[in-house]
This record gives C-alpha cells, sequence and structure tokens, in this order.
C-alpha cells in the first residue's frame, strides 16, 4: 500500500559547513518523489593549496539527477557567495530562476559574458513579491544586509511555512534602499513558523552589527582631516558604502573617481535600478590624474588584497592611472575576510613603507559587518519563534553555536545538519534520513573539475618539486638515440651544475635502457617505468628533490 503522506524537507548541497558556496534544496511531496526548489547557487574562495585555481561551487550531481523535479531557482542576494555559480552551473540544470530586479540585472550580465541563454528563464520578482512554484508558495521578505534587496523568503507549503533568511543584520538606517520589513516578519512568526534556515556568520559576535549610517558619519570626519591623495577601497557589491564614499567626497570638495570593473558595474546597475542618482558623476581615471592631490579620491576594488583587484595594482606601481605619493592616504572600508590577513598585511605594509597613511578597522571605524550580532538574531528568533531551527551559512563552529543559542533561546526543536544532509522536517520530529553526494567542485579555465582531480594533482606536483621532461629517440633498428632531448624546469641548480646533472641523467638513461628491449611494446613500458624512477633519483641525489617526470619515446 502507498504511503500518502507527503513529506517536507531540507538539503544544503553547499554553504553548511563553510562560508560560501550557498546551495539549498527544499523538498516536498512523497518519500522518493519530491518536487524541489533550489535557494541561491553560490561560489567559494579557493586558498593558495590549489594553484591556479580562484573559485569553486558546490557540486550539484544529486539535484542534476533530479532535475525533472527542480521547479526553480530562488536567489535571495547578489553576492557572489549565493549567486556567482549561476552561469557555471545552470546548463547542468535549466530551470526558472527567479530574482529581484537588482540581482536579476547582474544574473544576465554573467550569462551573457559566458553566452549562456537565459532569456525566457529569468522572472523577476519585485520587492515583497510573490511566486508560485508547484507546491510552494513563496514571498519576499526585505531585510537588510551589505548589498541592495537582500530577501529573506518565506516559504508556505501544505504542512507548514520555512523562513529561509538568506544573509541579514538590522540595520535601522541602511541609507540605500528599503528598511528591514519588521512588520511582515512579526506576521509570519504570528502564523505560524515551522522551521526558520538562518544565517549564522556573526554567532561568535556579541550585541548588534551597526548601522551604514554610522559608517558614513565616521568615514565624513576622517576624510575632512585628510590632506592629500585619497583612496577608498570597500567590497564593490556594497551600493550604500558607495555612496557614503561620493558624498563624503562631494562634502569635503572632491571629484570622485571609480577604479576597478566591479565599480562600474555596480555603480551602473544600481543606477538602472534607480539607486545611486543625484550624486556628481564619477571622473574617469584617466581625466582624475589631472586632478590636484587635494581634490580628488578614488574609490577601488581589491579590499581583500586580490591579485587583479585595483588596490594591489596600485600598491605595486602596475595601475596606468592611479599612483601614490607619501602622505597620501588609503582607506580600507571593510573588514579582513579570514584567509586574507597575509595579502592584505603585505599591502598595508608596502603602504606604510612609502610613508603613505593607512586608515584600516585596526585604527579607525570604517566599516560595519553586513551579518548579525547575537542581540540582532535574539530579535529575529522572538520575531519568528520557530518550531525548528536550522542554522546555516556557517563553518561547522559557527552552525554549532548557533545551533546552542537557538537551544537557549527555547526554540524547541533546534537540528544541526551539514552539507548532503536531507532533514525531514515534517511530519515528526526533524530527522536526517538521508546523506546525499556532495563535493566541492573547482573553476579551472573554463572547466569545472573534480577535487581528486589528476589534472590539479599533476599541476600541484609541478607546482611543489619541479618538472622533467625528457623524449627519448630510438631508430628503425630499436637503437636509442645517445641525445636524449631533456628539459628541467623549477629545479634549483646553477648552469653549471644543472650540465652536470644533465651528463648523469644521459648515462643512466643509457644504462637504464641496456636491460630493455626497445623492440617490444611491454618492455618499452616497463622502461619508462624504470627510467622514471632511476632518473628521478639521479635529481634526488643532488638536489634533494624529486620532480614531476615525463617521460616520451619516439620511433623514428
Ligand atoms: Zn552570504
Ligand atoms: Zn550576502
Amino acid at each position: 500500500m502507498k504511503n500518502e503522506i507527503n513529506e517536507l524537507v531540507f538539503c544544503p548541497l553547499g554553504g553548511s559547513g563553510e562560508i560560501g558556496m550557498n546551495m539549498n534544496l527544499y523538498g516536498y511531496g512523497q518519500k522518493d518523489n519530491h518536487k524541489w526548489i533550489m535557494i541561491d547557487i553560490g561560489v567559494g574562495f579557493t586558498d593558495d593549496s590549489v594553484p591556479g585555481v580562484d573559485l569553486m561551487v558546490a557540486d550539484p550531481d544529486f539535484i542534476v539527477q533530479r532535475k525533472e523535479n527542480l521547479l526553480g531557482i530562488l536567489l535571495t542576494h547578489a553576492h557572489e557567495d549565493h549567486i556567482g555559480a549561476i552561469a557555471h552551473l545552470w546548463p547542468m540544470l535549466e530551470c526558472p530562476i527567479y530574482a529581484t530586479p537588482f540581482t536579476a540585472i547582474l544574473i544576465k550580465e554573467k550569462c551573457r559574458e559566458k553566452k549562456i541563454q537565459i532569456d525566457g528563464k529569468l522572472k523577476i520578482i519585485q520587492l515583497d513579491g510573490n511566486v508560485k512554484i508547484g507546491p510552494f508558495d513563496i514571498n519576499y521578505v526585505t531585510l537588510t544586509h551589505s548589498i541592495l534587496e537582500p530577501n529573506a523568503l518565506c516559504i508556505k507549503t501544505p504542512v507548514g511555512t520555512i523562513l529561509h533568511t538568506g544573509d541579514w543584520k538590522c540595520d535601522n538606517d541602511p541609507l540605500m534602499g528599503k528598511k528591514m520589513d519588521e512588520v511582515k516578519l512579526k506576521a509570519i512568526g504570528k502564523e505560524g513558523v515551522l522551521a526558520m534556515v538562518c544565517d549564522s556568520t556573526n554567532i561568535f559576535t556579541e550585541g548588534r552589527s551597526g548601522s551604514e549610517k554610522d559608517v558614513r558619519d565616521s568615514l565624513m570626519t576622517i576624510m575632512e582631516n585628510i590632506k592629500n591623495r585619497i583612496v577608498v577601497t570597500t567590497f564593490a557589491s556594497n551600493a550604500a558604502r558607495m555612496e557614503t564614499v561620493f558624498k563624503c567626497a562631494e562634502k569635503v570638495g572632491r571629484h570622485l573617481s571609480l577604479v576597478g570593473r566591479s565599480m562600474h558595474r555596480i555603480y551602473n546597475t544600481a543606477r538602472e535600478c534607480g539607486y545611486l542618482q543625484n550624486l556628481k558623476p564619477p571622473l574617469d581615471p584617466r581625466d582624475a590624474k589631472k586632478i590636484p592631490k587635494n581634490k580628488i579620491v578614488y574609490l577601488c576594488t581589491g579590499s581583500q588584497g586580490e591579485p587583479m583587484g585595483a588596490m594591489n595594482r596600485i600598491v605595486n606601481e602596475e595601475h596606468p592611472d592611479v599612483m601614490l605619493d607619501a602622505d597620501d592616504t588609503v582607506i580600507f572600508s571593510s573588514r579582513i575576510i579570514p584567509g586574507n590577513e597575509k595579502k592584505l598585511f603585505k599591502i598595508h605594509n608596502k603602504l606604510v613603507k612609502r610613508q603613505i597613511n593607512v586608515i584600516s578597522e585596526d585604527n579607525a571605524f570604517i566599516h560595519v559587518s553586513g551579518h548579525p550580532g547575537r542581540e540582532e538574531m535574539k530579535d529575529m528568533y522572538n520575531w519568528i519563534k520557530p518550531q525548528i531551527s536550522i542554522p546555516v551559512h556557517g563553518e561547522h563552529r559557527h552552525m554549532k553555536e548557533h545551533f546552542e543559542f537557538a537551544k537557549s533561546l527555547g526554540v524547541p526543536q533546534p537540528a544541526l545538519i551539514e552539507n548532503g544532509d536531507i532533514i525531514r522536517v515534517y511530519p515528526g520530529e526533524p530527522e536526517i534520513i538521508d546523506k546525499v553526494h556532495t563535493g566541492k567542485l573547482l573553476v579551472d579555465g573554463n572547466r569545472l573539475i573534480d577535487e581528486e582531480s589528476r589534472f590539479l594533482n599533476d599541476r600541484k606536483n609541478i607546482a611543489n618539486n619541479g618538472l622533467m621532461d625528457i623524449t627519448l629517440l630510438v631508430s628503425k633498428k630499436g637503437n636509442l638515440d645517445r641525445n636524449p632531448i631533456i628539459n628541467l624546469r623549477g629545479i634549483p641548480a646553477d648552469d653549471e651544475e644543472l650540465d652536470e646533472i644533465l651528463y648523469d641523467l644521459e648515462d643512466e638513461i643509457i644504462n637504464t635502457a641496456k636491460s630493455y628491449s626497445l623492440n617490444n611494446k611491454k618492455d618499452e613500458k616497463n622502461l619508462i617505468d624504470s627510467l622514471k624512477s632511476n632518473l628521478k633519483k639521479v635529481i634526488y641525489t643532488r638536489v634533494k628533490k624529486r620532480p614531476y617526470t615525463n617521460i616520451v619515446l619516439i620511433r623514428l
């Protein structure tokens, strides 16, 4: 007999266990035949352990296998950790995409850049809008964060309501965009919320995150007291901060120049959506060069020390239009994202060495976070009063702390999960009923590759150990040519020593080859294997490195 009860499940494929790569699924229906919606599809940033790869995305395999049951992707807001994977993964999913206007423009642009046709699939939802997708009735609720148009999604299903908060904070004066819709949140709470799936980023932060207005006031005071050039670097996506810098520049009688592609992208997108109006237009950096030092403010990308960001290029004196001198000032109006300390302090040090003033979170109030501190979290729990709390958007340590926090507030059923867990929230007690495949895919060139991919292992191996590339020539009679082509790269030996190493390698090739017949295919493979091992030993004896070795045999 068929079980007729429909169940409601939640499954994060990314973002629960790390900050980044958010990808959340909600499923409703009969066991093993759920209809799914996806909320957010973001990227994560790799560390130095993967040479040549900067971005990664959550492995969507589980939902790709069920894509005929994926009814849509809904985006909460336009940060890269929420939308950055769309152009990489959407072609595998091909479902409708729902986003508010600002987010939608940025998505269109991403897809256009990658030549992905999403026209007709991208549906624009107005702020506070509503959309019915299969069994899900979804309401967008305006929140505040560090970007325009951040939304929580209130997801009504036939068996209960879920509030998916997305990223948020309580900012009573966000300067741009709407205020947080506290009334609507309270009304949702009053109607009854089965589960709240909530941001854990700042769970270790006591108090409140503070307002963009406070930063504007502080930056105004700081800039009033600066004499020469001012460079401000911040997250380009924070349009309110951008407006702050425009307004501060105007107040202190300076021109503003935007530097870096994403600054222009956000400026134009925000204006297209009706924000950032009535500002003095920015100067082209090429023209800004001609302006006296005390009449210009540059607003640049690269606040995290990104190698291609404008800030890094300016500091390394590689930027064609922005040059700094002693007594100029650089303001880092952002926090250091953990992991970027080394890169950023290197930049600070280079500036300080050149007598350029550095103002950062270390010595001034120049930034507020976009995520809620514990007092704000308390407010949200009081308004929503969920039966079940599921912490997401955090590393394990954040989610565990958030779980304990929810428990301490009296949430009846807090639940701790991680990527790949399918948690059933209805019917019955919340329970992890399955564990599905998850992982990371690395964005390498124009491909997505597995973390364990041999390409990557080869590359790490070459990066760490150097490269030995050998071509052996075999005559028609089956004799080995005495002059193999040997290429060594990244071996720590000077030219003279390299010559000696090459002699040793040639000798070893002749020696090793003696024991094998070159006319036998099977022997040929054995010869190459022995050569690899013996030739690495030759190098190791000299320089204590074992280079990645490639040997090919060519028959003339
Ligand atoms: Zn986020
Ligand atoms: Zn965000």
